[in-house]
């Protein structure tokens, strides 16, 4: 891939002072313009690089002014722009977005064991001949602490979050949960995952 990167320089602050007078034409009004390089990827800004450097100039005459000590003092209070972070900024604002997602999507499945719903979907998991397996269960009623549950068609070998296409929910093969066992069927994985609000995509709406 081509990548673009490199340094440039901008200008970070402007300021105007009347604290030093112009040595071409003697009046007391400076432009004080701020300079800083940073490093860019495709011009958006990674971190600044090197010393600032202030460039100044008098509004009067338009000379360029040259005061080490008003331009020294320029150089110091002016901060490097947050701006110039612009890509570690991005990353983190992902990775904080990441987190936080992952965190609201395990909360959700906490709720969902504490409270299940009819047309809630599990993946569930067993292992037999040390084989392991993976399969669907529907919850189609709920009576007090009583699950009824139709079993999908196929087993998987590995986990899936969406059936096949040739798989479905079969009324003829059906397994009782009980609501009580569930959050403890959750923490060993036998339940791995409850599916709400799913999609047709999903093949978790085929019974037959
Ligand atoms: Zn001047």
């Amino acid at each position: 891939m081509f990548l673009f990167y490199g340094k440039r320089n901008a200008r970070i602050k402007q300021y105007k002072t009347e604290e030093q007078s112009c040595k071409h034409c003697g009046h007391f009004n400076i432009t004080v313009k701020v300079y800083q390089e940073y490093f860019h990827l495709f011009y958006l800004p990674i971190a600044p690089v090197g010393t600032k450097e202030a460039v100044m100039t008098c509004n009067n005459c338009g000379q360029p002014v040259r005061l080490n000590r008003l331009s020294n003092k320029y150089e110091e209070k002016t901060r490097s722009p947050f701006y110039y972070y612009t890509i570690p900024l991005l990353i983190a604002a992902l990775i904080i977005t990441l987190i936080t997602s992952a965190y609201i999507s395990n909360s959700n499945q906490t709720k969902y064991i504490n409270a299940p719903q009819t047309n809630d979907v599990y993946v569930m998991y067993q292992q037999e001949d040390s084989m392991d397996m993976y399969y669907f269960v529907r919850i189609v009623k709920i009576n007090e602490d009583t699950l009824f549950a139709l079993n999908n068609q196929l087993f998987y070998s590995r986990y899936v979050y969406k059936m096949d296409p040739v798989d479905y929910f079969t009324e003829n093969d059906t397994t009782l949960l009980f609501k009580h066992e569930l959050p403890q069927m959750y923490e060993d994985k036998t339940i791995q995952r409850v599916f709400r609000n799913y999609d047709d995509e999903d093949g978790f709406t085929r019974i037959n």
